[in-house]
């Protein structure tokens, strides 16, 4: 088996990609049959979450300029963690998800938000937040070369606010189809929404391909149910293990899905880069 391309290799390519990639078929079993679809996360995938939480934050501390910006940064991405999880699992609707995180939030920052306030407070940070939705800036580029194959998108999230982040994008004619955990009751990793995407398809759930940013709820989720997936990993952290192949940007995704007569075979058994 080849083995991951490692972080040092990765370095010493001339164009700073591996020299060395993974074979597909090696890291998902079930790969054996030829990739008719591409399944994408949206967001921190599509969508550059970072810097829509940057939008946001920034109009949210208007309400408390001495807060630092990096320090409110860490303390929303503490109460996200925590209590978007918890809606994603049916514990908390939406709203009271947001209630939850601009409570921890505020606690976290030192900031005192009146009982019955939050919503107003959310509401200021989901405004900047909105204002902030762009697209990555390899996804226009990978896409339109991944345009032969069918393409969907599978995110956790509620649907018309992920709905509403493809529209401002620009890509809501892009997916053929779009899954979004908050229509159908149940969130990455469970496999049942990725095999509802393959479904709506049409295509094999061992024909799809998977690409995200979250290696464990993405990637594994999606090789549980039977895809195949490749972890975005933007941030070129260390996998600990080599169970998922790994790209750091999306201009690497069409070279790892080789076209072929009238469909795309599964990606390149060889190293690619
Ligand atoms: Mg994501």
């Amino acid at each position: 088996m080849t083995p991951t391309a490692t972080r040092s290799n990765r370095r010493n390519h001339p164009l700073g990609q591996p020299q060395q990639w993974l074979c597909l078929t090696d890291q998902n079993e079930h790969m054996n049959a030829a990739i008719g679809a591409i399944l994408f996360d949206l967001d921190d995938t599509l969508l550059d979450g970072g810097a829509a939480w940057r939008s946001g934050m920034d109009a949210l501390l208007v309400r408390c300029p001495e807060v630092s910006r990096a320090a409110a940064l860490e303390a929303w991405d503490m109460a996200f963690e925590e209590h978007f999880v918890r809606y994603l699992a049916g514990e908390l609707t939406f709203e009271e998800s947001r209630i939850a995180r601009i409570r921890s939030w505020s606690d976290l920052v030192s900031v005192v938000v009146p009982a019955g306030d939050e919503l107003s407070w959310f509401d200021d940070f989901r405004v900047g937040y909105e204002a902030g939705w762009v697209a990555f800036g390899d996804v226009e580029g990978a896409l339109s070369q991944l345009r032969r194959l069918r393409l969907g998108v599978v995110t956790n999230g509620d649907g018309d606010q992920q709905r509403a982040k493809l529209a401002a994008l620009g890509l809501e004619q892009a997916f053929e189809v779009v899954i979004c955990s908050g229509d159908v009751g149940f969130a990455k990793p469970d496999p049942r929404i990725f095999e509802l995407a393959a479904t709506r398809l049409g295509i094999p759930s061992d024909r799809c391909l998977f690409v995200g940013d979250r290696r464990d709820s993405d990637a594994l989720g999606a090789v549980a149910a039977g895809m195949s997936a490749v972890w975005l990993n933007r941030r070129d952290q260390e996998a600990p293990d080599e169970r998922v192949p790994a790209i750091v940007t999306l201009g690497q995704l069409p070279a790892l899905v080789s076209e072929t007569g009238d469909g795309a075979t599964r990606p390149a058994t060889k190293p690619v880069w």
